[in-house]
């Protein structure tokens, strides 16, 4: 089988930007829309020694996405979902289709598919497969990586193959990373293989969902009554996201709620479950932690959820408002990903802005995931000096981050971007591991060249 490849530039041009702001521009692009057409176009690539980059959405925001090299693969045509098995708890996608979509489809049935990327109406199985996609509820669920249970990949010679999970719950046969072939390809960026379909193993939706908003006066208040809310002995979140007094500023505009004009920082819980949510024992954390109680929200109704939704949005996609007329000059959004356990998250916050006000940078708007110690830092880089500037203010931060322990990459993946941060956290042997682990897959490196490994 032979699959036409797109050279026109319009359609090069429509693949050649994802979320990063960067810009690379594919020599051909191709749509195929079943696994056999992804199979030959691999395949006559891997004849040609001509690099592929597969893609999903583009909502890449660290360049993983994009390629000037090559072929840009674009899965999106494979949008069906194949099997809802309702009984086994298991359903079955391509990789184009939407995340959104498909966690939809599985709610309908009573059923919980509990990755939740704030991208989810974007972003595609595939992708969130790639990127070992994460998002709030991960403090209780982790990210999608132990809810895949089998894929079928196309490998780097045009081979496909399908790859289920042990359903065994030990095993001592040999090093971890050998162990189960399906966790080569979660979180691979698409250096490994490229991803047709995935089945995932769901869980039953919880009865009863409450969130709760919960403003302070006080960052150290409120990075205490999260540390306070994990080591709980009878709490147990769902999730437990942050902003702080800049975000917290942006959201109190977008919700127009004046009473948490006053507050500097905003925690807000998801508890679900079966039976009567523990509200007493929160408002109780929260009065021993000084929240600003009249200015707390409890959120119960499908409704209420929706607008808890939006105005946690209203932060990133401010942020991206804010950027958007910059990027004429060269300028773009420097949003970080670093994670520490999650105790540190309050002096390594403490310490990052230290290091921007020494260089002379406006403090980043700050939010996201203290529950697991994954904030995301963001800054407006106005041209590219400044974005070099903000990025030196960032290496720094991540020696920080390694020195608690941490990760320069918690979510979004390393991509093109991140990858020169990679030695600053894994040694020598980690390194030598991951481009063994490449060159046994992917031995003439066509798979999304300078992701990754770079
Ligand atoms: C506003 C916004 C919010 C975001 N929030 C989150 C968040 O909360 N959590 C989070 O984890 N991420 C988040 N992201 C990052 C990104 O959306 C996710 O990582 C997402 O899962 C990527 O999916 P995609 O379909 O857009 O993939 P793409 O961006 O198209 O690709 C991402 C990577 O996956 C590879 N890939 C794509 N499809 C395949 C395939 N079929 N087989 C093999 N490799 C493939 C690509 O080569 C690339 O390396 C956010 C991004 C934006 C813009």
């Amino acid at each position: 089988m032979s699959v036409t490849l797109a050279t026109d530039a319009d359609v090069r041009a429509a693949y050649s930007r994802d979320a990063s702001g960067l810009e690379r521009l594919p020599e051909a692009v191709a749509r195929p829309t079943d696994a056999a057409e992804v199979a030959a176009i691999v395949a006559e690539a891997a004849g040609a020694s001509r690099p592929v980059t597969a893609a999903g959405a583009q909502t890449s925001t660290t360049g993983a996405s994009i390629t000037d090299r090559g072929v840009l693969l674009s899965l999106r045509g494979l949008d069906r979902i194949v099997d809802l098995d309702v009984a086994r708890r298991l359903v079955r996608a391509q990789a184009g289709v939407r995340l959104g979509d498909l966690k939809r489809a599985c709610a309908a049935e009573g059923l919980l598919l509990p990755a939740d990327p704030t991208s989810e109406e974007d972003c595609t199985v595939g992708g969130a497969i790639a990127c070992n996609a994460s998002g709030a509820r991960s403090l209780r669920h982790g990210p999608i990586r132990p809810h895949v249970a089998a894929l079928d990949v196309v490998l780097a010679d045009g081979r496909a193959e399908q790859f289920r999970r042990m359903r065994i719950e030990k095993n001592t046969v040999g090093y971890a990373a050998v162990q189960d072939p399906v966790d080569w390809f979660v979180g691979s960026e698409g250096t490994l293989g490229v991803v047709t379909e995935a089945t995932f193993a769901l869980e039953p939706l919880p009865e009863r969902v409450t969130g709760i908003a919960l403003p302070f006066a006080r960052e150290t208040d409120a990075l205490a009554f999260v540390v306070a809310a994990r080591r709980h002995r009878t709490l147990d979140p769902r999730c437990l996201e942050y902003c702080d007094a800049q975000a917290t500023a942006i959201v109190a505009h977008a919700t127009h709620d004046t009473d948490w004009l006053a507050a500097r920082a905003l925690v807000y819980v998801e508890d679900a479950g079966d039976g009567d949510a523990p509200l007493d024992d929160w408002l109780a954390l929260a009065e021993s932690h000084a929240a600003i109680e009249p200015a707390i929200r409890v959120y119960e109704t499908e409704a209420a959820f929706r607008d808890a939704r939006k105005w946690r949005h209203a932060v990133p996609a401010t942020m991206h408002e804010r950027a958007a007329p910059f990027r004429a000059s060269g300028g773009r959004r420097v949003s970080t990903d670093w994670a520490v356990p999650y105790p540190a998250l309050g002096r390594v916050l403490g310490q990052a802005r230290a290091l921007a006000d020494e260089a002379g940078i406006a403090p980043a708007v700050t939010f996201g995931h203290a529950g697991n110690g994954h904030p995301h830092q963001n800054w407006v880089g106005e041209h590219p000096e400044h974005v070099a500037r903000i990025e030196r203010v960032v290496e720094a931060t991540l020696r920080l981050v390694i020195a608690e322990g941490g990760t320069v990459a918690a979510e979004h993946g390393v991509g093109k971007l991140k990858a020169r941060w990679l030695p600053l956290q894994l040694g020598a042997r980690q390194l030598g591991l991951l481009r063994a682990i490449k060159r046994e897959l992917d031995p003439q490196g066509i798979l999304a060249p300078g992701n990754l490994v770079a």
